[in-house]
């Protein structure tokens, strides 16, 4: 399928990192690919482009492009690198396109004049993700699966691997579909139906709708549902560190670090504002996030700072309440136990090497802590209970429910967005058919339900919306 305004020049771009490699890729698409790359390149067994097989690697000299040898007569055409080449004939190619990739020494000035000369050549420099566009406009992905090769190149952790190379193999897709083809099949019935409401003759009965549009709406429901498994999959659990002041927050947040980002000082009311780090413990992704003290103030700044405070309470994942043990007057007062309920939350008693034993024991029968919250007693001077804490935060934030049998799961903020768009439309259809009203009404909202899905996976889209996402790659994807 090539789109109707469909890319007619051919891109180039480094399709590897910046800075030093053992190799480094330019990659080459479009259908002048052979004959823009045949000025540069030369097979060293001497065949010309035009008879590379497919999906073979070649070794090659890469030199100056044949018109701007300085003397031809003279001199040998003058090497930038030797390097292997692989030539992915149209469409079997990741773009659909004729696909040249040079496999080159990783060197930024190698790179450069690779990519230099492919331009010199006649190629143009490709925008970011130009590569994955052209995959999605010429049918070898759809939205999803083209959304999908960024979040496996953006993956920090296996599982939210795990979900994009899902993605990226359709599962989303082929659910998508599946509920808007049942959709728009429904919708032909009832609109063949429309037209003989005269003759009282129906295509589909009320039932099967109410079936239908509530069995679809049961699945987008568990999908919305797991965005938000999705979404620490991807970005990471959101973990708040929350206290007052002194009880050792930062010290935490350092030692969970293993540097010294926030300022660690026994001065109340110093941390004014949040500090966030990102870490990763074995397979999943944590944002830190240090508090300012909570605590009634009259200072504007520290207000600010309060307020941030709260703000971050309620979007974490995980809330450590951390108390400061050896304080033992103010221990667990009104402050930490409003944060109890604040959904999933850990205590930390801090400073446990300033009390002893029985004293440890005291605390914890004296303090009134809600049930089912883990409570760990841990220092952050001489280490005490911090492999446990970093465990408990593991096991509390990890995503549940990762079975492979799990088809849909919503990583992505945009697909979210229209599933809920979805769930409206059928909210609204069901209401529709609840209340009597004309068949005609009904089509509308199922015609808008169905389209809204077909958003996900492209079927319908603007460009807008693909310069967005595209704009979200990196050159060379
Ligand atoms: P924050 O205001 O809650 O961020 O607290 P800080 O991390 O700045 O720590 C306040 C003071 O408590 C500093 O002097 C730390 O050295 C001290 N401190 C933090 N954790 C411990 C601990 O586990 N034991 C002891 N004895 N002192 C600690």
């Amino acid at each position: 399928m090539k789109h109707a305004d469909g890319p007619e020049d051919t891109i180039c771009a480094i399709s590897t990192p910046a800075g030093e490699g053992g190799i480094g890729i330019v990659r080459i698409s479009g259908p002048d690919t052979l004959s823009i790359t045949s000025k540069f390149i030369q097979i060293r067994s001497g065949i010309s482009l035009s008879t590379l097989e497919s999906h073979r690697l070649y070794l090659a000299d890469i030199v100056l492009p044949v018109d701007r040898q300085p003397n031809l007569s003279l001199d040998p055409p003058t090497p930038i690198d030797e390097a292997l080449v692989v030539y992915m004939k149209a469409p079997h190619s990741y773009t659909a396109e004729d696909v040249i990739e040079i496999h080159a020494h990783g060197s930024q000035a190698v790179l450069a004049k690779i990519s230099e000369i492919s331009l010199r050549a006649g190629c143009r420099l490709a925008s970011p993700g130009e590569f994955t566009k052209r995959a999605f406009l010429n049918g070898r992905l759809d939205l999803s699966q083209a959304e999908s090769v960024l979040d496996t190149i953006k993956a920090t952790s296996e599982q939210s691997l795990v979900v994009a190379q899902r993605h990226l193999r359709g599962d989303l897709r082929r659910e998508v579909d599946r509920l808007r083809s049942r959709l728009l099949t429904l919708l032909a019935h009832l609109e063949a139906g429309i037209d003989f409401v005269e003759e009282d003759i129906e295509f589909v009965g009320r039932e099967e709708l109410k079936v239908v549009l509530s069995e679809t709406a049961d699945v987008v429901g568990a999908a919305l549902n797991s965005a938000k498994t999705g979404r620490v999959l991807r970005e990471g659990a959101r973990v708040v560190i929350a206290g007052r002041p002194n009880v050792g927050k930062s010290s935490l947040l350092n030692r969970l670090l293993g540097d010294s980002r926030a300022i660690v000082t026994n001065t109340p009311g110093t941390t004014r504002d949040l500090i966030e780090e990102t870490v990763r413990f074995d397979r999943c992704t944590l944002s830190l996030v240090d508090t300012a003290g909570l605590r009634e103030t009259s200072d504007e700044v520290e207000r600010e700072g309060i307020r941030r405070t709260e703000e971050a309470i309620g979007d974490a994942d995980l809330l450590i309440v951390m108390i400061d043990a050896s304080d033992v007057i103010r221990t667990a007062s009104v402050f930490e136990t409003n944060l109890f309920g604040k959904g999933n939350v850990l205590i930390a008693l801090n400073k446990v090497d300033l009390l002893t034993p029985t004293q440890l024991e005291d605390l914890h029968l004296n303090l009134s802590l809600p049930d089912g919250v883990p409570v760990l007693s841990i220092s952050t001077v001489t280490g005490e209970g911090l492999k446990t804490l970093q465990e408990t935060i593991r096991h509390e934030i990890m995503p549940k429910n990762l079975e492979p049998s799990q088809s849909v799961m919503i990583t992505n903020v945009r697909h979210q967005e229209i599933l809920l768009r979805c769930r409206d439309y059928l909210a609204a259809a069901l209401d529709s058919i609840e209340s009597g009203m004309h068949p005609e009404c009904v089509a509308v909202d199922l015609r808008g339900a169905a389209d809204t899905l077909g958003e996900i996976t492209g079927a319908i889209t603007s460009d807008d919306v693909l310069n967005r996402i595209f704009s979200e790659f990196c050159i060379g994807k």
